[in-house]
């Protein structure tokens, strides 16, 4: 149950820095000493850990077993931000692979953009609902059981290294993922973010709770090297892209604990409370909070309607060229044609009465290939009745 030494630099000496969670329940939260990483004392181990997410975590945690149109909306926008933010960071079309993608937002905003995108979560009603209504890449799955196979450009963890009982052993993981030179976007609250109440700090699933030096120390402590920063160190969220080197670098900052150990005072707060820039952000996020209120359930309804059709055009179009490589094959088939053409005719006709355009697309192609004359190498039959017979049903 209880690991004494530090995640990030090993040290075992520690001091409490806080006996309650943000409920008030008792909850041991400590600061190491020497790098000035702050965990909880007594820290759950993998198994406790693998059945609180896949029964009963996004209930307690998130306070609900289905997500709301509000949590899928705002998932939704995060999720055009992190891929306005990385994308260009990017190969065209490159891989994308998020850990504990939950709902699935963002590895569907990254499909759409062109990427190839996929991710693993523990299970649960978020999955179900990634699955069946947004048609996103996303499996039950844990991290530590993926294959080694360095074959994506980007991982992802947004939320999820806060959550770990070691982000160092994760971050060695995800190097097993990345392709030389691979890029790894974290995204997790910022503890030293200067108007959060010390009281509303520190929660349960919260094993690890970072400030900026101490994220940016553990990625170089397992390879990585910081590509950009988004936001403002005072952010309530950190945001960093990093980018895998494999020279694994421990470079404690000495100042990190006194000055932690300050931010946790919160000395500050009323004079950042009253900062313009402040304001304008609180605003904004009162703007956004009352454009949930008013366009969550129509925007969640639009978003599962786009996201059914581009699943139906997709499943058509692999069937049209199905059935283009069908028919073209079976044409040279001797005294094969009509009996084949009817079995794949009335099949398509009965699965997909709604794809025309498709097959008009398909038929464009057909026109162009007989056109030609020539496919690899061999003349087509000259009778020419390829499309035409198809686009009859
Ligand atoms: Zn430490």
């Amino acid at each position: 149950m209880s690991d004494t030494r530090c995640d990030l630099c090993g040290d075992s000496s520690c001091s409490v820095i806080s006996d309650t969670d943000r409920h008030g329940q008792p909850l041991t939260t400590v600061m190491c000493d020497n790098c000035g990483l702050v965990r909880h004392r007594d820290i759950p181990s993998e198994e406790e850990l693998r059945e609180f997410y896949s029964t009963n975590y996004r209930e307690e945690y998130n306070g609900e077993r289905i997500p709301g149109p509000r949590r899928i909306m705002r998932a939704w926008n995060n999720g055009l931000r992190i891929c306005r933010q990385i994308s260009n960071h990017l190969p065209s079309g490159g891989s994308v692979f998020e850990v504990g993608a939950g709902i699935g937002c963002t590895v569907k905003v990254f499909e759409r953009d062109g990427f190839a995108a996929k991710g693993i979560d523990p299970g649960g009603e978020f999955l179900k609902f990634s699955h069946d209504k947004l048609h996103a890449d996303v499996a039950v799955g844990n991290l530590y059981d993926l294959p080694e196979d360095r074959s994506f450009d980007a991982v992802l963890l947004v939320h999820v290294i806060e959550h770990l009982r070691s982000p160092k052993l994760a971050l060695l993981k995800i190097a097993t993922l990345l392709k030389p030179g691979g890029l790894f976007y974290v995204e997790c609250p910022n503890l030293s973010a200067p108007f959060a109440r010390r009281s509303q700090l520190f929660h349960t699933a919260h094993i690890h709770n970072f400030v900026p030096a101490t994220l940016r120390m553990l990625a170089e402590s397992t390879g990585y090297r910081l590509r950009q920063r988004f936001g403002d160190e005072r952010d309530p969220n950190l945001q960093m892209l990093f980018e895998y080197t494999g020279q694994c670098q421990l470079n404690v900052d000495p100042e990190n604990v006194p000055r932690t150990l300050q931010e946790l005072q919160r000395s500050d707060t009323l004079p950042y409370l009253a900062r313009p820039r402040y304001l304008v952000d609180r605003a904004r996020k009162l703007a956004s909070y009352g454009e949930e209120h008013l366009r969550a359930r129509s925007f969640v309804a639009d978003l599962i309607s786009t996201c059914q059709s581009a699943k139906r055009e997709q499943e058509a179009r692999r069937a049209a060229w199905y059935f283009l490589y069908v028919q073209l094959t079976t044409e040279w088939i001797p005294n094969g044609r009509f009996r084949l053409q009817a079995v794949r005719l009335f099949t398509l006709s009965v699965t997909y009465p709604e794809r025309c355009r498709e097959l008009r697309r398909v038929q464009g192609a057909v026109s162009a290939f007989h056109d030609s004359r020539i496919l690899s190498g061999r003349r087509l039959p000259s009778d020419g009745r390829i499309a035409a017979t198809a686009f009859a049903v």
